[in-house]
């Protein structure tokens, strides 16, 4: 292996859904119950090891305080190679703008059908739900997305949630080398190659449970 994928990926969902808690427990394995709008751009990094064991460098985007759909830039909906969509399972609100959300994403990217969606039902710790997983099942079907719930808050179905889209997105766009503007590809090299290769992946011990053997074969 002596290349790399650098991935776009943005977070949509309405305020206080869990998109920047999310993004704290994958990228540094922290969570506050503290709640401070995103402001400016949030970004944050991650290498992580496709099932198929492609490297890649996911670089994914917060909404960054402009959460209400119409006020989001087209930029930022730009170069993506997938989208995750977040709603709170305690707030039906949340999950009822999920229909506006995923009209504006696919308006804005009409190029990429097959674009890879996840929705992203979280909050699932706390005891009043306001949506079963029956109906946002249903929905995501419906909308031909994926459908996944996590606990933010508990550290539950995030990597597996994370891993089944990026798979997809290497069965999309990477496995068929359909190009896409959000997935670049890069060489590694010297001392990059070796940080690369030294990096954490997060999917070990749940590629270790699926498979029994762990299956990111990182070769140089
Ligand atoms: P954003 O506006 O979508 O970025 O939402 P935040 O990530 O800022 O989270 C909003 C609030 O929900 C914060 O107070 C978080 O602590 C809380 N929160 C996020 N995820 C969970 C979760 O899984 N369970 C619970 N109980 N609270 C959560
Ligand atoms: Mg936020």
């Amino acid at each position: 292996m002596n290349h790399h994928y650098v991935v776009k990926l943005i977070l949509l969902g309405d305020p206080g859904a869990g998109k920047t808690s999310l993004l704290h427990r994958f990228v540094d394995d922290t969570f506050t119950e503290k709640y401070d709008t995103t402001i400016g751009v949030d970004f944050q990094a991650k290498t992580v090891t496709s099932t198929s064991g492609n490297i890649l460098r996911l670089h994914l985007w917060d909404t960054a305080g402009q959460e209400h759909f119409r006020s989001i830039v087209t930029a930022y909906y730009r170069c993506i190679a997938a989208a995750l969509l977040v709603f709170d399972v305690t707030n039906r609100e949340t999950f009822d703008n999920l229909e506006h959300w995923l009209k504006d994403l696919r308006q804005k990217n009409e190029s990429l059908h097959d674009l890879p969606i996840i929705i992203l039902g979280n909050k699932t710790d706390v005891e009043k739900r306001k949506v079963s997983f029956e109906e946002a099942h249903e929905f995501a079907k419906k909308h031909n997305v994926r459908y996944s719930e996590i606990s933010v808050k508990n550290n539950i179905g995030i990597d597996e949630a994370i891993l089944r889209i990026i798979d997809d997105v290497d069965d999309v766009f990477i496995k068929k080398n359909i190009p896409c503007t959000g997935i670049k590809k890069r060489p590694l090299v010297g001392i990059e190659k070796k940080l690369e290769l030294t990096q954490y992946n997060p999917f070990e011990n749940y590629n270790k449970k699926k498979s029994n053997k762990l299956n990111c074969c990182i070769q140089s």
